[in-house]
C-alpha cells in the first residue's frame, strides 16, 4: 500500500488536513491500468447552444489526477495511481483515441457531431496531454462540429483552446468549478482554486471565440450540490447563487448543475458511514433548476445514482418521476415540466428546507 504524494505544482494548495486525510483514504485502494485503452466511452444526445446534438464522450487515461495525488476533493473517488504517478506517452493517448473511434464506428449509425474528452484531471494541462498530443486529437476531430474537453481553469489559455477553434470546432471547456462561493470550494469540496481563476478562465475563452471567424469558444460549467459539510438548505441556497453568478460571466454559456453521490475511498462515504451525510433530494435539484431557469445560461442536470441510498434521492416512489422531469428540462429548458410531479414526500423534503443545519444533519435518510 502506498500513500499518493503531491507533485511540485500542488505542494502547499488547498487545505492540509483535508489533502492529509483523502490522501489516507485513497491509500486504501491502489490502480491499475492499460495506458492503451481509454477508462470509459460511450454514446449519447447532449443539449449544446446550437441544440441537442449526438455525442461520443471518452474519458481518456492520462496517468490520472495530479489532485487526487494531492490529496484532492473530498467527495472524489477517484483512485490516485502510484506514488511517482503514471504519464501516458503520446502514442498510447493516440491508441486510446484509436478504440474510441472503433467503439463509435461499431455502435453508432453515423459520426457523433459532439465529441467530449475527460481525463479525470485536466486536459489542457500540458503534463497530462501534451501539446503535440492535443494537436493530434484536434486534427483527427477536425470534421465534427463541436469539441469538450476538461481542464482545471488554472491550465485555460487562449491558444491552447486555439487548436481547436483553428480547424473549425466550435469549442468547450468544462470546468469543475463545484460552486461560485470561495468559501464552500476551499473548505467543503478542498479544491485550490479562486472564482477569480474561472472567471479568468472564461476571458480566455471568450477571446479565442472573438478571435476566431470559423468556430465559437465558451465555458461549461460543473458545479456540486450539496459537498460535505453543508445542509440542504445551504446547498440549494449555495446552488442558486453559483448559477446566476456563472451565467453571468461572460464566456460562460452553460452550467451542469449536478447532485453530489457518495463515492467509496472518500470523505463524503466516511460521514455517510457514521450517519453525517445524505446526498440531495431530487426535489432540491428540481428547485434551483425552477428557480435559476431564467438566467443567461443553459442549465442542465445529470443526477448520477438517482433514487439509490448513495445518490440524489427522495422517497422511493417518485425518484424516477423526478429524474424523468430535470431531463426533459435539460433538453428543453422549460420550468413547466415540474408541474407535472408530485408526492407526499415533498412535506417532508420542505420541512428539512426549514430545520436542517449543518449541526442536525441530516435530518431524514
Ligand atoms: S474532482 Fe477532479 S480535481 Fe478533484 S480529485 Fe477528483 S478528478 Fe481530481
Ligand atoms: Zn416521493
Amino acid at each position: 500500500m502506498s500513500t499518493p504524494t503531491p507533485e511540485v505544482y500542488e505542494r502547499g494548495k488547498g487545505m492540509d488536513a483535508h489533502n492529509q486525510v483523502m490522501r489516507e483514504i485513497r491509500s486504501r485502494k491502489e490502480a491499475s491500468y492499460d495506458p492503451r485503452e481509454p477508462t470509459r466511452v460511450w454514446l449519447d444526445e447532449d443539449n449544446t447552444p446550437d441544440g441537442v446534438k449526438r455525442s461520443l464522450t471518452i474519458i481518456l487515461n492520462t496517468g490520472g489526477c495530479r489532485w487526487a495525488r494531492a490529496g484532492g476533493c473530498t467527495m472524489c473517488g477517484y483512485v490516485a495511481e502510484s506514488v511517482d504517478g503514471g504519464s501516458v506517452s503520446h502514442d498510447a493517448l493516440v491508441d486510446q483515441i484509436d478504440v474510441c473511434l472503433e467503439h463509435e464506428a461499431e455502435n453508432a449509425d453515423e459520426p457523433a457531431e459532439l465529441i467530449k474528452i475527460y481525463t479525470s484531471g485536466s486536459f489542457l494541462d500540458e503534463r497530462e496531454v501534451g501539446a503535440e498530443t492535443r494537436r493530434a486529437i484536434a486534427e483527427t476531430f477536425a470534421d465534427r462540429e463541436r469539441m469538450v474537453v476538461e481542464s482545471l481553469p488554472d491550465f485555460v489559455d487562449r491558444e491552447k483552446i486555439e487548436d481547436f477553434t483553428d480547424r473549425g470546432l466550435d469549442t468547450d471547456v468544462a470546468i469543475g468549478l463545484e460552486t461560485a462561493t470561495d468559501r464552500v470550494r476551499h473548505d467543503c469540496v478542498n479544491k485550490y482554486f479562486d472564482f477569480a481563476d474561472f472567471e479568468d478562465a472564461c476571458a480566455q475563452a471568450a477571446r479565442a471565440d472573438r478571435e476566431s471567424e470559423s468556430a465559437d469558444a465558451g465555458v461549461k460549467a460543473y458545479l456540486l450540490m450539496k459537498p460535505p459539510f453543508l445542509a440542504e438548505p445551504e446547498a440549494v441556497r449555495d446552488m442558486i447563487s453559483s448559477v446566476e453568478r456563472c451565467a453571468d460571466v461572460e464566456g460562460c454559456h452553460t452550467v451542469s448543475m449536478n447532485p453530489c453521490n457518495v463515492q467509496r475511498y472518500t470523505m463524503v462515504d466516511e460521514l455517510y458511514f457514521r450517519d453525517g451525510y445524505r446526498p440531495p433530494w431530487l426535489w432540491s435539484v428540481a428547485h434551483v433548476l425552477e428557480e435559476t431557469a431564467d438566467v443567461d445560461a443553459i442549465v442542465v442536470s445529470d443526477p448520477v445514482g438517482h433514487g439509490s441510498e448513495r445518490g440524489p434521492h427522495n422517497c422511493g416512489e417518485c425518484d424516477d418521476l423526478v429524474q424523468k422531469a430535470i431531463k426533459d428540462f435539460d433538453l428543453r429548458q422549460d420550468p413547466s415540466v415540474f408541474e407535472q410531479v408530485s408526492c407526499e414526500c415533498e412535506l417532508t423534503w420542505e420541512t428539512v428546507l426549514e430545520r436542517e443545519r449543518s449541526f442536525n444533519q441530516p435530518l431524514t435518510r
